[in-house]
């Protein structure tokens, strides 16, 4: 039975082809989430290999960070836009989670990505997470975890309350919208740890603010940032 399995398989992709998330052409593998075309076509940064680049200089004066990454560039009609599309709006999971091993396999190249001891993805709140049924920071983080090889900590920050859109505001209305939103749940989790914050797009970096200043309350927490793409104009 075992032996048929892999004919059994190639008619059934013949009739229902694995089709790649963000152009939909033909994949050839179950855990390919896409074609070969599409992956030598995303827009990586290259920050993984440098500790001082365009995310970490976002930061400055607003976090002491570690270390700062995102994989790839956003930008309207992107490919990066077109993949996160696919997970947050469309329901495909896997998607991120491919995305997440995607990153920690390149943050994994480099000694100063080697000594993390945790994950946490930005939460949403109940609203979001309610009509969206899943959160894609924590998909995301659960892909580098697979890599990585460390535990991701869903519940360490809670989200307070809900947050109105950031769109139509300006940089210091988004930063006040958001200062008070987290506050920490099981600390203890996080004590004398190096943590990695993660989420799906970095703009302003307002959220991460917000976060990463909850974090970096816990005593000892030494605190980096990682998301799948970072939108240097918007
Ligand atoms: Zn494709």
């Amino acid at each position: 039975m075992r032996l048929l399995r892999p004919y059994a398989e190639g008619i059934v992709r013949l009739f229902y082809p694995l089709l790649c998330k963000a152009c939909g052409n033909e994949v050839f593998s179950a855990d390919n989430q896409l074609c070969w075309q599409c992956h030598e076509a995303l827009p990586y940064t290259g920050f993984e290999a440098h500790t001082d680049n365009p995310v970490r200089h976002l930061f400055t004066g607003r976090l002491h960070l570690e270390q700062a990454f995102s994989l790839l560039y956003f930008s309207k009609d992107s490919i990066t836009q077109a993949i996160i599309h696919r997970f947050k709006y469309q329901g495909e999971q896997e998607l991120a989670r491919h995305m997440g091993r995607l990153m920690a396999q390149r943050m994994l190249l480099h000694p100063h990505w080697q000594q993390i001891n945790a994950l946490v993805p930005l939460p949403l709140n109940k609203r979001k997470l309610k009509q969206r049924g899943y959160n894609q920071a924590q998909l995301l983080a659960e892909g580098m975890s697979q890599v990585m090889q460390v535990p991701v900590h869903n519940t360490a920050v809670l989200r307070t309350r809900y947050t109105e859109t950031q769109t139509r505001k300006t940089r210091l209305q988004r930063w006040l919208n958001v200062e008070h939103v987290f506050d920490i749940e099981q600390q203890h989790n996080l004590h004398q740890q190096h943590v990695v914050l993660v989420d799906d797009v970095i703009t302003t970096g307002a959220t991460m603010d917000a976060m990463g200043a909850v974090l970096q309350r816990v005593p000892g927490l030494r605190l980096s940032l990682a998301s799948l793409a970072y939108a240097s104009r918007i």
